[in-house]
């Protein structure tokens, strides 16, 4: 079986075709300056080939066209005619409340993913772009969404309501929601099946460009580090994470800012980014900022440990204690010096690391000492696999 992966971001697309059985990946690409001139990405992981063409996109309709022409193109393509592709499994960020799991995609589920656009204003509409898209260049072909929210809404009321006036909850449905839902779902089935059962309390650590942390026990959601938007929770590349909200009227009331400037500000130009005096948002240059002596790198890498390592904290509390942590993306998979600064101090919650597995990266693997009362697991992740599943599943019903 054959699934298409689709990310729509506003000027952007990402696509996987891959098996939704073994989870090898056909081909992988990505369209940008979608809009502007259009730009096609094209690899195919089997043979190493990469494929790089200015193509007009118009619209995300040209983009679908375009990989669709690239996948059944006799000299880079990987299937011989689109039919070969049996559903297309789309990644939507916000579902709301009312989408606790994947839907095959009709009128209703898109016009619920339009009700959803007040609170993810600026992925939902891109989504949906994607989505038509989709019905457009292959009518008829099963489509399926996959959303950024479902695998959250477990988490009790005490965890995702804000200690705000029920007005805005009842009437607004102002609460947490959490991100990177797809991610910490397919980290909460893998460790289930890498330590042989469930019944688990696991703190999931995904840490990238955009971070957030999932308290989880038995598989299921209690608690997230991000809420009605991704920019809460720990400091991200260019996210300031939390902050006390009188740091934005201040700012706005000293600097005679508006709102959305401030948004602009704790959205882009926050974070690591900002505490590293603007040098980078990347953890690559922050690490060798601070090899070379720069105090503003170290303090960016400091706080984004310590504030990961507070969250860790806080959910063992929450699970009342913890069986495994584990790390994945970019920064949880390929950065040892983090790991390592986020475990340091948890020996009193049975967390020691083995510094030499540690030293590993970019692999699945268990980073703690064999005497360590915590397994600390390195999980590349893997959301296009949960999407291309859920795909198949919802498409064969
Ligand atoms: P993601 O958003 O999951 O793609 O993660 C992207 C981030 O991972 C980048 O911004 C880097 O900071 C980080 N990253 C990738 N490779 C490495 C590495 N080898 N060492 C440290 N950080 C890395």
């Amino acid at each position: 079986m054959k699934i298409l992966v689709i990310n729509a971001g506003s000027s952007s697309l990402k696509y996987q075709l891959m098996d939704p059985d073994t989870g090898d990946v056909f081909a992988k690409g990505l369209c940008e300056r979608i809009g502007i001139d259009g730009r096609l990405t094209h690899k195919v992981p089997a043979t190493g080939k990469k494929v790089e063409k200015d193509l007009p996109m118009p619209t995300h309709s040209e983009a679908i066209e375009a990989v669709l022409g690239i996948l059944v193109d006799p000299e880079n393509g990987v299937v011989a005619s689109v039919d070969e592709i049996d559903a297309v499994g789309h990644r939507v960020l916000h579902g709301g409340s009312k989408f606790t799991a994947s839907c095959l995609i009709d009128d209703a589920c898109k016009q619920a993913i339009r009700d959803c656009i007040p609170l993810g204003p600026l992925h939902n509409p891109a989504n949906l772009m994607g989505i038509e898209a989709c019905q457009t260049v292959m009518p008829g072909k099963p489509q399926v969404a996959v959303f950024d929210t479902a695998f959250h809404m477990t988490m009790p009321p005490k965890a995702y309501r804000y200690a705000i006036p029920d007005e805005y909850y009842d009437n607004d449905s102002i609460r947490r929601y959490g991100f990177h839902g797809t991610s910490h779902r397919y980290i909460a089935q893998r460790v289930a099946e890498l330590m042989g059962r469930s019944d688990l309390r696991v703190i999931n650590c995904h840490l990238g460009n955009g971070s957030s942390l999932c308290a989880i026990k038995d598989g299921q959601c209690q608690d997230t580090s991000m809420g009605l938007g991704p920019l809460a929770g720990v400091p991200m590349g260019t996210r300031a994470g939390d902050v006390d909200t009188t740091v934005v009227q201040y700012i706005m009331n000293t600097y005679n800012k508006s709102i959305d400037e401030v948004f602009t500000l704790l959205n882009k130009k926050s974070g690591v980014y900002a505490l590293s005096g603007g040098l980078s948002s990347d953890f690559r240059d922050l690490e060798a900022g601070a090899k070379d002596g720069n105090e503003k790198c170290k303090l960016a890498l400091e706080k984004f440990s310590y504030e990961v390592k507070k969250y860790v904290g806080a959910y063992a509390a929450a699970l009342g204690g913890l069986d495994v942590l584990v790390f994945t993306a970019g920064v949880g998979e390929n950065g040892p010096a983090t790991r390592a600064a986020v475990c340091d101090g948890l020996e009193f919650l049975g967390v020691k690391l083995d510094p030499e597995k540690n030293a590993q990266r970019g692999k699945e693997m268990i980073i703690s000492a064999p005497d360590s009362k915590v397994t600390v697991w390195v999980i590349p992740t893997n959301e296009e696999l949960v999407i291309a599943q859920d795909t198949k599943a919802l498409s064969q019903q």
